[in-house]
């Protein structure tokens, strides 16, 4: 089975298990969850996979220093579909992890055809978007690069580049274009990274199952360059991808109405959120008679990943919405109003970044 990471579909839950299966993806069990509900991603049960989680915990145990290493590529605006692995490494760094984020500007060129320079402001906007989320940026909490001029990825990509063969490329990702194997190597350097520079330590890396394939290479690689330095085999934890907000497979820049982007004006946000697809019924009476379907709704998804915070409110909402006390008009107008509220304070907080982000990329 081949995943393509840089395609736009979607993974059901049935090749879910059969990633599972067939690549010893390890699931998040009840023991597991108990040690990290702090986590609202893991609480919540969309983290659903991990490896190597088991050498956090003892880190975290015997009060060793961890890492947690995640990236965006600046070929866009932060979106909705960006913003769960984003929320992920904020909420891993707060539970003790130094944080090491990379702007992927030779994916950016790889798989879109964007120059360096051209990423550039790109790179400063989506960046001040994961400092107004959280991410701390102190030098003692946090490292962050861009590819294209940090050395250590382009050493680790040609060192392990020597171990990589034509097959090897074929079988996990299929054929693809030359620029695409090297840019999956240099993400080998990013996830190195952290044991590279500062030393071993266990690292984890929240994604999409859909970027498995990256996880796979990285670890191989891994057991077979950095052996003697003892490095950790880089870990991760996967999640379900959210769907598109009309309802198709996955969120996608070629449909516009499966996603807003943080950058939108608000109106066309609440008109995106209005028009989502919903688990409700054909009318009010069958609604009140058969109650909706949340585990189909978006307007549920998009309140679970991210915008509410509170459990027993978000219980309480499923429970209204499958006994029909809810109807979707007024379960979408506080959603709305929840994403709106969300997207103000977010802009508000992120005019104050930009500086702070280009001095952290040094860009002019
Ligand atoms: S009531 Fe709310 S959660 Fe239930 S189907 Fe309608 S919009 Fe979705």
């Amino acid at each position: 089975m081949t995943v393509d990471p840089w395609s736009s579909a979607n993974i059901d839950d049935n090749e879910i298990e059969r990633l599972i299966k067939e690549f010893g993806i390890e699931r998040v069990d009840d023991i597991t969850r108990q040690k990290m509900l702090e986590n609202r991603f893991i609480r919540r049960k969309i983290i659903f996979g991990h490896r190597s989680l088991g050498d956090i915990f003892k880190a975290i145990d015997s009060r060793n220093s961890w890492a947690v290493m995640s990236g965006i590529k600046p070929s866009g605006p932060f979106h909705l579909g960006t913003l769960t692995t984003a929320l992920e490494i904020v909420e891993f760094q707060k539970l003790g992890a130094r944080a090491y984020y990379c702007i992927a500007d030779i994916e950016s060129w790889e798989d879109n055809g964007i120059r360096y320079e051209e990423a550039e402001e790109t790179a400063v906007d989506n960046l001040a978007d994961i400092l107004a989320l959280g991410l701390d940026p102190d030098p003692e909490k946090a490292y962050i690069w861009r590819q294209s001029k940090e050395p250590i990825v382009k050493d680790v990509c040609f060192k392990v580049g020597r171990l990589v063969t034509q097959n090897m490329v074929n079988a996990i990702y299929g054929e693809k274009p030359f620029g695409l194997y090297l840019a999956a190597l240099i993400q080998v350097g990013d996830i190195v990274l952290p044991q590279y520079r500062d030393g071993p330590q266990p690292t984890i890396v929240p994604v999409g199952i859909d970027q498995d394939p990256h996880i796979r290479l990285t670890r191989d690689l891994t057991r077979r360059y950095f052996s003697e330095e003892k490095y950790f085999l880089p870990g991760a934890t996967y999640h379900r991808l959210l769907p598109g907000l009309d309802g198709s497979d996955k969120m996608s820049k070629r449909n516009p109405n499966s996603y807003f982007t943080f950058n939108e004006p608000i109106d066309s946000i609440e008109k995106k959120v209005k028009n989502a697809l919903t688990g409700g019924r054909r009318n009010k009476k069958e609604q009140q008679e058969l109650g909706g379907e949340p585990q189909n709704c978006m307007i549920y998804k998009i309140l679970m990943y991210h915008f509410e915070p509170n459990d027993d409110k978000l219980k309480e909402n499923f429970e209204k919405c499958v006994t029909g006390q809810l109807l979707c008009g007024a379960c979408k107008k506080n959603a709305i109003e929840k994403v709106l509220a969300f997207i103000k304070d977010h802009e508000k907080k992120k005019a104050k970044l930009i500086e702070k982000a280009r001095e952290l990329l040094d860009i002019r």
